[in-house]
């Protein structure tokens, strides 16, 4: 029957529809972002994605609705995606702009960046420039060897400025357009130059203050006689010289020698003394069941020797390894067996006496700024205390930034605050607080440990945080982004913290029984 003929024919072409992009969402800025699409079109198009003229996703036919998600997008996803919509009808695309995240800063171009110019005069220039570049920064070295700061243990760099204000300011902004010299060049797989700019690179003021705390008299440094003190072995290497296990005599007056670590200090300069000085006079006042104990110094001829007290399991980020999934024990390089894993109350036990220490330290007004689990040290019992107020940059060099060719900062570790602005606050070593706890239940992770360090400036500047990690109840997932809260006033307060801790500690088995 022509009739029904003709009446299946406009039934099927009213269902025929070509392909329609009805919705393409600009992404939010969020943790996961999509761009979310709607298509409409009959039969189903078919739909592609492109990403800078190349193809991003090919024949996706399920989705009238969907999104096209990305996991921790960085500057690098900026740009124009365009989803093209085809089905036999004909195609339709629309294109929208996706903007993740701003690029950091600008950082100076490497020489493989730089466009090569085929101009001689501005090459002859540019060598005389780099020589003379050169032959400044070998002049400065000079001097500030001779006659400049040589701090040990405070953050320190040539251009570093002292001050007695604690929220300097110096906006990152500085850190713009920084001239590139070859000299400075510090290529490493994490390291970015950004040139020689001068970013006011603020000592930690603390060290410098007689007594830092004023109502509080400087205690006396104890001087130890060096023949009381008997070297063992190395422990380890620190930013400025090495550290080593010792036996020390005459120290308690209960026992006639202990076990003891001293960190040395060789060839130090008039002005590296003052500040071991200042140093062991701040230590002595520092005096609290998890800060690690300072015995005093022994200063009759080289090196300069600072006496702590010995932690048997030496840092926490390596003990965090050594006690992780992955850990094995090596015996002639064949893996023997797993080490014992650190459990829930275990890691709760940890971060609670670290929050101990730093409540003891904010009621002493003292800004630790560094505060990572690499300066943390583990004795018996699992007792675990802080005890680095220096900066560990050798060993975990990667844990540091490089800026301005000499300092290094923590910027793992560092609220977008302490980033953008050099304030470092109580509240900002509760954001680092925050990612102690993240590494204790990484088992001794890098934080953003897949990103490169001028991606993690952006990333925290831009207001991303750190993913919960496998096996962290939400309670102390909770806890860290109470501690990465952007505004400093709206962090959780320390005492809070090991309150909290406490009471996750009472709900959970204690198993303290892996470590003698
Ligand atoms: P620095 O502050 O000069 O960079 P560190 O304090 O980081 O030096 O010491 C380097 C290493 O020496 C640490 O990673 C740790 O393994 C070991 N160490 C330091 N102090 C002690 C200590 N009191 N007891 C045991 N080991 C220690």
């Amino acid at each position: 029957d022509p009739n029904i003929i003709v009446f299946w024919w406009c039934c099927y072409l009213l269902f025929l529809v070509p392909p329609s992009i009805v919705k393409l969402k600009e992404p939010e800025r969020r943790h996961d972002t999509c761009i979310e699409f709607t298509v409409r079109g009959s039969p189903h198009p078919t739909l592609q994605w492109f990403y800078k003229d190349k193809v991003l996703l090919i024949h996706m036919t399920d989705y009238i609705e969907g999104c096209l998600t990305f996991k921790n997008p960085t500057h690098h996803n900026n740009g124009n995606y365009t989803l093209k919509a085809t089905n036999y009808l004909g195609e339709a695309t629309s294109t929208v702009y996706g903007h993740f995240l701003n690029k950091p800063f600008d950082v100076t171009p490497t020489a493989e960046t730089q466009k090569p110019e085929d101009h001689t005069f501005g090459v002859t220039m540019a060598v005389c420039l780099a020589v003379f570049a050169c032959v400044m920064l070998v002049v400065l070295f000079f001097f500030i060897n001779k006659y400049g700061r040589h701090s040990k243990f405070g953050m320190k760099g040539p251009v570093a400025v002292i001050s007695g204000e604690e929220d300097s300011a110096s906006p990152l902004h500085h850190v713009n357009h920084g001239i590139f010299s070859p000299c400075t060049l510090e290529a490493g797989p994490d390291t970015v130059v950004i040139g020689m700019t001068q970013i006011p690179v603020i000592e930690n003021p603390q060290y410098f203050r007689h007594g830092h705390n004023c109502n509080k008299p400087t205690a006396y440094v104890q001087h130890i006689k060096r023949r009381d003190i008997i070297l063992k072995r190395e422990l380890g290497e620190g930013a400025f010289g090495k550290v080593f296990l010792a036996e020390c005599y005459n120290l308690s007056p209960t026992k006639d020698k202990m076990l003891v670590a001293v960190k040395t200090l060789k060839d130090p300069t008039l002005a590296a003394r003052k500040d071991f000085q200042r140093e062991a006079e701040l230590l002595t006042n520092l005096q609290h069941e998890h800060i690690v104990k300072f015995y005093g110094v022994c200063v009759d001829g080289d090196p300069l020797i600072m006496v702590f007290e010995y932690m048997k399991h030496g840092d926490l980020n390596k003990f965090l390894r050594a006690h992780g999934p992955d850990a094995m024990i090596l015996v002639d390089g064949q893996p023997l067996q797993t080490s014992g894993e650190l459990g829930l109350s275990q890691m709760l036990h940890i971060a609670s006496q670290i929050a101990g220490g730093m409540i003891y330290l904010a009621s002493q007004h003292f800004v630790h700024r560094d505060l990572a689990t690499r300066n943390c040290l583990v004795g018996n019992g699992l007792l675990v205390k802080i005890g680095d107020f220096g900066m560990s940059r050798d060993i975990y060099s990667t844990d540091y930034y490089r800026v301005g060719g000499h300092t290094m900062l923590p910027i793992r570790w560092m609220p977008p605050e302490s980033i953008m602005y050099r304030k470092f606050t109580t509240e900002s070593d509760v954001w680092s607080f925050g990612v102690i706890l993240w590494e204790i239940f990484t088992y001794g992770k890098q934080p953003w440990f897949q990103l490169a360090n001028n991606e993690v400036i952006e990333c925290i500047t831009q207001g991303r945080v750190l993913e919960r990690p496998q096996l962290c109840p939400k309670e102390v997932y909770d806890m860290m982004l109470g501690c990465w809260q952007r505004e400093p006033q709206q962090r959780l307060n320390i005492k809070d913290i090991q309150k909290m801790l406490f009471t996750l500690m009472k709900a959970t088995p204690v198993y303290l029984d892996i470590l003698g």
